[in-house]
C-alpha cells in the first residue's frame, strides 16, 4: 500500500494543501486507501457496496490520496510540534483490509508515538488484542442507528448490508474489555426521536462505551435514508446533546430526564443548572475520542451542530434559539 487518504484539513495541518482554516483539526483523520468499494452496504455512506458515490468522501470530508511515506514523515513531526494530538484511522470492509490497517498502523507507529484511534466493524478478540498491541488505544465500531430497527434499515438487511445489531454490540462489548477507550458513533436525523438516542447514550455510558454524536449528511450517490430529504432538526439535535452531555459527565442519571411524544421535556436540571451548561458551551462541541474536533464534518456554513472551537457568546445566544425550536 503506497498511499494513504487523508482529509484535506489534516493535508492542510501537514503541509500538504493549502487551505484557510477557522479551525484546524486536532487529529489527523486518515483512512485507508482502497479502490475497492465497501463489502458493506450502509444506506447513508458514499463508499458502500451500492452506493453511486465517491469513495474520497466521508460525511462532509474529502478524504484526498496521498502518499503514504509522505504523509507518516509528517505527522511524525506534526506531534512533536503540538499540532496533531491523535490519528484516526477509517477502514472499509474489502480483502485486504486487515492487512492493509495493520500496514498504516505499523508505519506510523514506526515514526511517532501518536495516539491511534481505529474506526471498524467488530473483529475477534485476537485482532483486538494485535492493535492494542500496535498502540491502537480507542477502538471505535460506529452503530450509526440509534435502534435496532433503524440498524435493520439502514445497516442491515433493510440495506442489503452484513451488519447486525447484536454483533455490533457484542463488538462493542469486547473491545471494552481490550483497549483503554472504546466508542461509537451515533448518527442523528435519520428519524429517531431525543428519546431513543438519549437512552442509548445512556445505555452504552453505563457499559463504559463512549457515543459520538454526529449529523446525517445526505451524500450524492447515496441511496434514501429518509422519506423527507431536510436538514436535521437543530432543536432535536441540541436537546440530545445537552442530555448526552449530562449523561457523559454523570451530572444526571437517565430515570431524572422526562420525555412526552419521544421529546425531552425536562433534562433533570434546575433551570439554573441547566443555563449554566448551555453557557458553558461544551455540550455543543464535537464529541468523540480524545482531542478529536472533526471540524465541519458534517456542516455546511450554517447550522453548526458540532462545534471543533468553543462556542462565543453570540453563538451561544443562537444555541439558546435553536434549543427553544
Ligand atoms: S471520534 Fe473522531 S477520532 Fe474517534 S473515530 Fe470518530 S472521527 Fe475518529
Amino acid at each position: 500500500m503506497k498511499q494513504v487518504r487523508a482529509s484535506l484539513g489534516t493535508l492542510a495541518v501537514l503541509g500538504m494543501e493549502l487551505m484557510l482554516m477557522d479551525a484546524p483539526p486536532t487529529t489527523a483523520y486518515l483512512q485507508i486507501y482502497t479502490e475497492q468499494r465497501c463489502r458493506a452496504n450502509c444506506l447513508f455512506c458514499s463508499q458502500a457496496k451500492d452506493s453511486e458515490g465517491e469513495l474520497k468522501q466521508i460525511a462532509r470530508g474529502q478524504y484526498m490520496p496521498a502518499d503514504l511515506e509522505e504523509v507518516v514523515r509528517r505527522l511524525g513531526i506534526a506531534f512533536e510540534k503540538g499540532y496533531l494530538h491523535r490519528a484516526c484511522i477509517q477502514t472499509a470492509m474489502y480483502p485486504g483490509m486487515w492487512e492493509d490497517t495493520v500496514h498504516l498502523i505499523g508505519r506510523i507507529r514506526d515514526t511517532c508515538s501518536i495516539p491511534i484511534s481505529l474506526s471498524v466493524f467488530p473483529l475477534d478478540d485476537m485482532k483486538y488484542k494485535t492493535l492494542a498491541g500496535m498502540g491502537v488505544d480507542q477502538l471505535v465500531i460506529p452503530l450509526d442507528a440509534s435502534t435496532p430497527e433503524l440498524f435493520l434499515r439502514i445497516k442491515g438487511k433493510g440495506a442489503e448490508g452484513p451488519f447486525t445489531w447484536d454483533s455490533h454490540m457484542d463488538g462493542l462489548k469486547r473491545a471494552a474489555d481490550v483497549f483503554p477507550y472504546a466508542g461509537t458513533h451515533i448518527i442523528a436525523g435519520m428519524g429517531e426521536t431525543d428519546k431513543e438516542v438519549v437512552e442509548l447514550v445512556g445505555r452504552l455510558h453505563g457499559m463504559g462505551i463512549n457515543a459520538a454524536l454526529f449529523v446525517y449528511t445526505r451524500l450524492p450517490g447515496t441511496r434514501e435514508v429518509n422519506l423527507v430529504d431536510t436538514a436535521p432538526d437543530i432543536g432535536h439535535y441540541r436537546r440530545v446533546q445537552i442530555a448526552s452531555y449530562l449523561l457523559r459527565h454523570d451530572l444526571v442519571q437517565l430515570d431524572a430526564m422526562e420525555f412526552e411524544g419521544g421529546n425531552i421535556i425536562h433534562f433533570g436540571l434546575d433551570e439554573h443548572d441547566l443555563e449554566a451548561v448551555i453557557e458553558k458551551g461544551e455540550a455543543f462541541m464535537t464529541t468523540g475520542c480524545a482531542n478529536c474536533n472533526r471540524p465541519y464534518a458534517t456542516e455546511t456554513h450554517y447550522p453548526i451542530y458540532n462545534y471543533p472551537v468553543a462556542p462565543d457568546s453570540g453563538e451561544i445566544n443562537r444555541i439558546k434559539q435553536q434549543i427553544e425550536m
